[in-house]
């Protein structure tokens, strides 16, 4: 087998790049330039990158890629979301989702390959698990999807938010997520405000802690309930990190910050599961005096699930019971249902190493016995 030992320029942030320039006998600023050239003008052959000297564009050819994955579909909702199924080797694809609204477009990324943590309502967590992302392979759905709506000066973007809400858990993999949403932040590529990149955990603590030390970025935090008897169950990684481990780190992260800093805190509305009147009374009182932004998610359903979507009627009054206690709470609008794109809808193609899909079909055998 050949080994491809070129080093992939796509996924490195400003620093590793003007280490590798000067690492390959080259001024740092050559970073900048390269990485304009792939992240604003979508190019990916250094023959085209014309202000650099010939000699450098034909070194580069030799020991140097920007690889990019293959776009296996790319599916239209009729609301004008957009889904990109990418492949990232053989085995294993991911999705990338593109929201377009009024007077904003959403990009939503994924950092894995599956995910392990098994959130009992999300179809991602049902698949298996198969590996994280490398950094080129995250910030190449932002690339694709930047080249596919036509790149644009940075005024004119179609793309000012990116969200790492996709497959798999960022915080997982912040050896490559971090990296990642520097690149989006590097006004040499993308640019985007610290605002408009959001990194969505299911409450990995020690990593939390480690965003407020070493990244400037949102934070949403999936709750989904709001005690630990409840949450053990809907989103299983509470058992290592409880709410009294959590809580504690999302005002952390807060502390210090600018007077508008805030956590985005999602809640998935599950019929007759985590929508009653008292939820919403024991939410208030666990969010307390944390600045934070609530985000209901009606509950997007998949194949072989058990849970429901929670009624209108459900969701606006637990709406009005959070919102009467002051705090801003909204109802998110489901997008790109038509082409299975919703939140928790992303499947991709995972060739699951954890068994767990086996497992599943082996369940739902003995649940029709
Ligand atoms: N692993 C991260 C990010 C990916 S999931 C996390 O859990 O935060 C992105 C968001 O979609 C999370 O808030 C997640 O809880 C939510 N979600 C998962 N499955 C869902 C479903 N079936 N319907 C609605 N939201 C869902
Ligand atoms: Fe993983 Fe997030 Fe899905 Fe939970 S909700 S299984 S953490 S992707």
């Amino acid at each position: 087998m050949v080994l491809d030992s070129k080093v992939d320029l796509l996924g490195m942030d400003r620093k590793s790049m003007e280490a590798y320039f000067t690492e390959i006998g080259e001024k740092p600023f050559r970073a900048s330039q390269v990485m304009k050239w792939i992240h604003q003008h979508g190019v990916s052959d250094f023959d085209e990158m014309t202000n650099l000297s010939k000699a450098l564009r034909e070194h580069l050819k030799a020991v140097a890629q920007v690889r990019t994955p293959k776009i296996v579909a790319e599916q239209f909702s009729d609301d004008g979301t957009i889904k990109w199924l990418l492949e990232v080797d053989n085995h294993n694809s991911v999705e990338a989702v593109y929201i377009p609204e009024k007077n904003r477009g959403t990009l939503c990324i994924s950092s894995q390959v599956g995910c392990a943590l098994e959130c009992t309502f999300c179809s991602t967590g049902q698949q298996g698990f198969n590996r994280n992302l490398e950094s080129w392979e995250i910030i190449a759905q932002m690339w694709v999807a930047n080249k596919a709506l036509g790149c644009k000066p940075k005024e004119e973007r179609r793309i000012t938010n990116v969200v790492f809400m996709g497959m798999g858990e960022p915080l997982l993999n912040v050896a490559h997520v971090f990296p990642t949403a520097r690149i989006l932040m590097d006004d040499y590529a993308y640019g985007l405000s610290k605002r408009r990149v959001t990194i969505s955990t299911s409450g990995i603590v020690p990593a939390i802690d480690k965003i407020k030390e070493e990244l400037d970025v949102s934070l949403a935090i999936s709750l989904h309930a709001p005690n630990n008897a409840l949450r053990d169950v809907l989103v299983p990684i509470n058992i290592k990190y409880p709410l009294e481990e959590l809580m504690p780190s999302l005002h952390r992260f807060v502390e210090g910050g600018h007077s508008k800093k805030h956590v985005t805190v999602e809640y998935v509305m599950l019929d007759k599961v985590n929508d009653h009147v008292e939820h919403a009374h024991e939410l208030v009182k666990l969010l307390g005096d944390l600045p934070c932004k609530i985000n209901l998610i009606p509950f997007n359903p998949f194949p072989n699930t058990d849970y429901i979507r929670s009624s209108n009627n459900a969701i606006h009054r637990f709406k009005d019971i959070v919102s009467a206690a002051g705090l801003n709470c909204t109802i998110r609008k489901t997008r790109g249902e038509d082409i299975d794109a919703a939140c928790g809808q992303l499947a991709g193609k995972v060739n699951d190493r954890t068994k767990r899909t086996q497992h599943r079909v082996q369940f739902d055998l003995a649940k029709q016995l």
